[in-house]
């Protein structure tokens, strides 16, 4: 059951994250996010300082080039939980050391999350070198990029007027 604390904005949820480092950075993360699209975000739940692998959270042990999942910060997504019951299955940004407990790690997470809740929204034209790796580092960068006119030193809308027509009409 997820507790709301009633005098915080709607978006904060009452969690646990372990440590004010994870709780400082995940609330300023949100912050920097217009109304509608933390909206969109709000279900999503982050497991903070934990290995995941040990916590029978993913049923995968290795990111798609190859990283172990246990100490990298990323997003957990619905159709790798398909060993949980669906009732438990649930979108969730992992960030297994306080070295993820940062703004710009979880910004491009949530990205990730958000990219998840719109159905794989794309293709979306890579704006960095990291962005070539597949199709969701494309989408999460770009969301960095959109929220952050100096990320990568280019201007998404110029760079694609469609990803940021996406993002535009979610706030
Ligand atoms: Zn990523």
């Amino acid at each position: 059951m997820t507790e709301r604390c009633t005098s915080e904005p709607r978006y904060l949820r009452v969690r646990r994250y372990g440590s004010a480092l994870f709780h400082n950075a995940i609330v300023g993360a949100f912050d920097s996010l217009p109304k509608g699209v933390r909206e969109r975000l709000d279900h999503v739940d982050f497991l903070c300082g934990v290995d995941p692998v040990w916590a029978g959270l993913t049923s995968i042990e290795t990111s798609d080039d190859g990283r172990s999942l246990r100490d990298i910060a990323y997003c957990d997504y619905l159709y790798t939980q398909k060993h949980l019951p669906a009732d438990r299955r649930r979108t969730t940004i992992v960030l297994p050391t306080e070295c993820a407990a940062n703004v710009w790690t979880i910004r491009h997470e949530l990205g990730h999350a958000l990219h998840e809740i719109l159905g794989w929204f794309g293709p979306v034209k890579p704006i960095t070198e990291y962005a070539r790796t597949n199709a969701y580092e494309a989408f999460a960068e770009a969301f960095c990029a959109w929220r952050e006119p100096g990320y990568c030193g280019r201007d998404l809308r110029s760079a694609d007027s469609r990803a940021d027509a996406l993002f535009a009409t979610l706030s």
